[in-house]
């Protein structure tokens, strides 16, 4: 059985005549950069997430620098971010001067907690990053709170949680995304809404932060040859946009097929000795960016080596916490003790998750797990 830890290829050949003819329409009418299907997007994504502006922009990192520069934020200012991340999240931050201050995550449902938020914030303090991690929010109405409380700016990175939707305590609901004063995410071919190359984009409810955010992205110009801020180059390729344009479209199914399998996951591997299934919170939904579980430390590694003779891929998101990395060790302020993100360095394992999982593969995967935890 062929199992892949990300299935492109299938989901492409089903929407392949739409791809191709639309591929084959910018390269005809060559227009590559900023061509119709890129401002069409834009709106459709608005409209998507409810209507908020859409700035598109070259990838998922350079979202989270962009929307570091247009709240001004100053070297030494300090950014609070949590230690179990993809690195690009605290790379901007070092980028830019400013000082990513790295806190500990909640053990079941891996995201950054008000506890430690709070805890880490100083007079330094501009700012908080909570990433929506593996594809369910972090706890956006407390963290809204503490920001405001405290006078700090709330940038979401989304860029494992679109589609996504969190509930506030009054019951409305509002996309991933489109909570904070600034929203990221990333179109990385193996994300939830992928294209087929890099791209990225930022959200905002503000309209003069978006038209800044406009401009920095468009090395800070606020008309031809006019230049305002110092700003970027990063845009969305049109080929891009016109392969999201017709991602979009399944984007709830594609959420649909990923939770199916993560429900199929749950039964196949409840009562696992030795292994933990993720944790659902019950403020947000959960679009499976991932399937983490947790295997007993003394097993993971050789669990992982077991899977990969069963031609089985498994991913390890993430093997070194961030405050660990060289790169970070002296730049970033570890606000406490970390002592959550290094076990789940050690413990999580992501099995194979994408549109195409059937269930014959996933009790194949599922049997190979059980057969090696009760041996
Ligand atoms: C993928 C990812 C990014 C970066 O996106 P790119 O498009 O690869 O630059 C940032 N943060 C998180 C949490 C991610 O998963």
């Amino acid at each position: 059985m062929k199992i892949e830890m990300v299935d492109l290829k299938g989901q492409y050949s089903k929407i392949q005549n739409e791809i191709d003819f639309e591929i084959l329409e910018c390269i005809r009418s060559a227009n590559f950069i900023n061509g119709p299907s890129v401002t069409e997007f834009s709106k459709n994504l608005s409209d998507y997430l409810g209507g908020i502006y859409v700035i598109p922009c070259a990838n998922g990192t350079d979202a989270l620098q962009i929307a570091m520069m247009a709240l001004d934020l100053k070297p030494g200012d300090e950014v609070i971010v949590p230690s179990f991340t993809y690195v690009a999240t605290a790379e901007v931050i070092g980028l830019l001067g400013l000082v990513p201050v790295m806190v500990d995550v909640d053990p079941k449902h891996f995201n950054i907690t008000c506890e430690n938020i709070e805890k880490a914030i100083s007079s330094k303090t501009k700012a908080i990053v909570p990433v929506h991690l593996f594809g369910q929010c972090a706890d956006m109405e407390s963290i809204i709170e503490i920001a405001k409380k405290n006078g700090l700016y709330v940038i979401e990175d989304t860029a494992q949680a679109i589609g996504a939707k969190y509930t506030f305590a009054d019951g409305t609901t509002k996309h991933a995304g489109t909570i904070g004063d600034i929203g990221c995410t990333s179109f990385f071919p193996s994300k939830n809404l992928g294209c087929y190359g890099d791209g990225g984009a930022l959200f905002t409810q503000n309209p003069i932060l978006a038209e800044k955010i406009k401009m920095i992205a468009n090395h800070g110009q606020s008309k031809k040859y006019v230049h305002k801020f110092i700003g970027v180059n990063s845009r969305l390729d049109t080929i891009q946009a016109a392969v999201l344009n017709i991602k979009l479209k399944h984007l709830d199914e594609y959420s649909l097929a990923r939770n199916k399998a993560a429900d199929s996951y749950d039964n196949l591997l409840s009562n696992v000795k030795n292994l933990q299934i993720p944790n659902r919170t019950l403020k947000s939904t959960h679009v499976f960016h991932q399937y983490t579980v947790l295997i007993n430390e003394n097993k993971r590694d050789a669990l992982k080596d077991y899977l990969e003779k069963k031609n089985i891929p498994a991913m390890i998101y993430y093997p070194i916490p961030l405050s660990e990395q060289e790169a970070y060790s002296s730049l970033g302020i570890i606000a406490e003790n970390l002592n959550v993100t290094k076990r789940l360095c050690k413990s999580v394992l992501s099995l194979p998750m994408h549109t195409e999982l059937t269930l014959d593969q996933q009790v194949y995967i599922t049997d190979a797990i059980k057969s090696f935890l009760n041996n």
